[in-house]
């Protein structure tokens, strides 16, 4: 049976990250309106603006039905923004910033600083083999705080950021500080899949 997995397409990646759920197999599809929400077995929140795509959500009215899919137990994959968007709590948040949640960490938006807004480095994920994974970070944030039902698969490997958490699952939810869908490395998309298909 073909795994159906929208791309929440208010902002963002939403192209990108329809090809590379496509190139794993999957049918990637945009989501905009309940109507194609209630047609999908899993969700991708892409990055962008996570203060704008909360906005749009509810301009949407799409925040509360995206919020009871998750918890219903919708698989979820938020990148950057949308890892913000899954975040039950968050630091240096807009003080009306609202998030979806469900996920037991807190994240520090815009964490890495000023000076180094968008970096790219290689790190191992816990969950995918072969060569480390290029992790290309946009203004992103990163996850400062993990409760005991999240486990952390990822690690800023070297320099000032060295040790500082970037990509966390928590049951059928997974998150990455970093943008995969740019790089033409599918792997991240493909564990995602795995895990809608209860297969991870
Ligand atoms: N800085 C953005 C935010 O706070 C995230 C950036 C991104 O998704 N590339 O939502």
């Amino acid at each position: 049976m073909t795994t159906t997995v929208g791309v929440l397409a208010l902002q963002g990646d939403v192209r990108e990250h329809v090809a590379a759920l496509t190139a794993v197999g999957a049918r990637g599809v945009p989501v905009r309106r309940t109507s194609e929400l209630d047609a999908v077995d899993a969700l991708v929140l892409p990055g962008g603006e996570s203060t704008t795509i909360d906005k749009l959500l509810r301009a949407f009215d799409l925040f509360g039905p995206v919020q009871q899919r998750l918890r219903d137990g919708m698989p979820a994959y938020g990148s950057c923004a949308g890892m913000i968007l899954l975040a039950d709590r968050v630091l240096d948040g807009t003080a009306d910033q609202q998030t979806l949640g469900g996920l037991d960490v807190t994240v520090r938006r815009n964490a890495f600083g000023r000076q180094v807004d968008s970096f790219e480095t290689d790190l191992s994920i816990e969950g995918i083999e072969g060569e480390p994974v290029h992790a290309v970070f946009i203004r992103a944030p990163w996850v400062e705080q993990v409760g005991p039902a999240a486990r952390v698969l990822g690690r800023v490997e070297g320099g000032h950021a060295a040790g500082r958490i970037v990509a966390v699952r928590q049951g059928p939810l997974l998150v990455t500080s970093f943008h995969p869908e740019v790089t033409g490395d599918t792997r991240v998309h493909r564990l995602f899949v795995e895990m809608v298909r209860g297969d991870r």
